[in-house]
């Protein structure tokens, strides 16, 4: 059978709940479409507060037996779901291809990507170590020891319908936590699909809970979790005006927060930089999804003395890239993911060239292809009034900012409410020290452009939130400290 059916084979339309395929206690479905075509794909549920009131039932009954159980034990179910993933790492790489648009050879990058988080917080579950404290008063001994924090709810974007619901799930259980999740609207079938194999792995019934919910649903069904005193934690990636509201709403019952929010990715390029290099670089961080990862360059400050080389440069391989749909096996950028991203993108170029951008290449949708294309953009001359400046595209264009001096590309870096990642190409040692402490941001790229590790913290400052995911830091976001004092000795 063709890859399309053994993607089609993995389809399920239910929640997930205490082990059981269920639909949503209304009887509302919503449906899943092909953003390369508008094709129906799936009739999945359209949940509301009773269901996942009821996840969060199901959770919190799960979680004393999850929680006592010895941290190998947690790591094993954890290994066997990372196998599992890896066995069928065609098939989820096709199902995230066709229902997010992404090219066949990044979903199957996704699969992989998502689950070295599994694999990883499968060993780490058993890494998990406290303090003996240093005796401060004779008779009294004193020690840390960190605890699983309870229920949590996971609630996750459509750009890696795989990969970001992964490294959500897999800490929390490793950390001896339950799990109700949502995933986004736009693509809800992979992360259904991941929370099966977790089944098959042998993940207790009511230890991960999942419920789909349609964009109209979402706030009222995700209510319900934070209005609840068993959910201690959420863990949100997303637009930051949601993570704002689930932190302002999530305050009555004073829940733990981790907040993976948008970015406006400043990529400066200096005078001395190796220019292949950064157009290489650029190209890999830029042009990932189309453009749409909360990573992607959004600002690309280039030093005056380079500017017009480097500009050539990138519009000469930028005016290469292959759109098309994910079936194609040689696209390289597939379609945006709805028609609202397309429309903001659109807008984000007219607002540009109208205030004096150049189109260097692209500058337009793609409409033969279909309704959601939009052709590999740069545009020269961006001037900080611009709407590309301040907000995130979410697309693939590449607007490019001329300056002057260190200082200036710096400042203009940092001039903004977000600080995820930023990237920079310089070959002077002592200007590298410099800018990477310089520059506001949870991430730095430093002559590169692929930055993605389950073994590195990835997270933001500023507006763009706060926890950190992946590495021996992922897991601190899943746990409480408690402070044991034993006196009478
Ligand atoms: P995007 O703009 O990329 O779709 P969002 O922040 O809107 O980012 O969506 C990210 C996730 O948050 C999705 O799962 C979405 O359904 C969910 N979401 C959107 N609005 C709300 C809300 N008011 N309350 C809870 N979840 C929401």
């Amino acid at each position: 059978i063709n890859l399309e059916e053994q993607a089609r084979a993995l389809i399920r339309a239910d929640n997930f709940i205490d082990g059981q395929w269920v639909a949503a206690a209304s009887g509302r479905r919503f449906a899943v479409t092909d953003p390369a075509t508008g094709k129906l794909i799936a009739d999945v549920a359209d949940s509301g507060p009773a269901d996942a009131g009821a996840a969060a039932d199901a959770a919190a009954k799960a979680l004393p037996a999850w929680r006592a159980k010895l941290p190998k034990e947690r790591a094993a179910v954890l290994h066997r779901w990372h196998a599992l993933i890896v066995e069928q790492q065609d098939a989820l790489g096709a199902l995230i291809s066709l229902e997010q648009g992404k090219p066949l050879a990044e979903g199957r990058g996704e699969v992989a990507y998502g689950a070295s988080y599994v694999a990883w917080f499968a060993d780490e579950a058993t890494r998990i170590y406290g303090d003996v404290i240093p005796q401060q008063q004779r008779g009294k001994r004193m020690s840390a020891i960190k605890e699983p924090i309870g229920v949590v709810a996971a609630i996750t974007p459509w750009n890696f319908p795989l990969a970001m619901i992964a490294r959500k799930i897999a800490p929390a259980l490793a950390a001896g936590c339950t799990v109700v999740a949502k995933p986004a609207e736009d693509t809800p079938l992979t992360a259904i699909a991941l929370v099966m194999l977790a089944h098959e792995a042998g993940v207790p019934d009511g230890v991960l809970n999942l419920i789909s919910a349609s964009r109209e649903s979402a706030a009222e069904t995700v209510g319900e979790w934070l209005a609840d005193g068993r959910v201690r934690k959420i863990t949100f990636t997303g637009s930051t005006p949601v993570g704002k509201h689930l932190a302002r709403e999530s305050a009555g019952t004073l829940k733990k927060l981790s907040l993976e929010l948008g970015g406006n990715a400043p990529f400066i390029v200096f005078d001395d930089a190796d220019l292949d290099a950064a157009v290489t670089g650029l190209l890999a961080a830029k042009f990932r999804n189309g453009g749409q990862t909360c990573v992607c360059p959004n600002r690309i400050y280039v030093q005056r003395g380079v500017y017009e080389r480097f500009s050539a440069l990138l519009s000469a391989k930028v005016a290469e890239l292959q759109v098309g749909p994910a079936s194609d096996p040689a696209s390289q950028i597939g379609p945006m993911i709805n028609a609202r991203a397309v429309d903001k993108i659109a807008r984000h170029v007219e607002d540009a060239v109208a205030n004096g951008a150049l189109v260097l290449t692209g500058g337009k949708r793609l409409t033969e292809l279909g309704p959601h294309y939009y052709a590999p953009t740069v545009l020269g001359n961006a001037t900080p009034d611009m709407m590309l400046c301040c907000e995130e595209t979410f697309g693939p264009v590449a607007p490019l900012f001329p300056f002057d001096t260190e200082q200036e590309a710096v400042d203009a870096a940092n001039d903004t409410p977000f600080g995820l990642a930023s990237y920079f190409y310089s070959q002077d040692v002592r200007r590298i020290d410099r800018v990477s402490r310089a520059l506001e941001a949870g991430i730095v790229g430093i002559n590169e452009g692929a930055l993605a590790s389950e073994a590195a913290p990835f997270g933001g400052v500023k507006e763009s939130g706060y926890g950190r995911e992946g590495s021996k830091y992922g897991l601190d976001d899943y746990l409480s400290i408690k402070y044991l004092c034993q006196g009478g000795l």
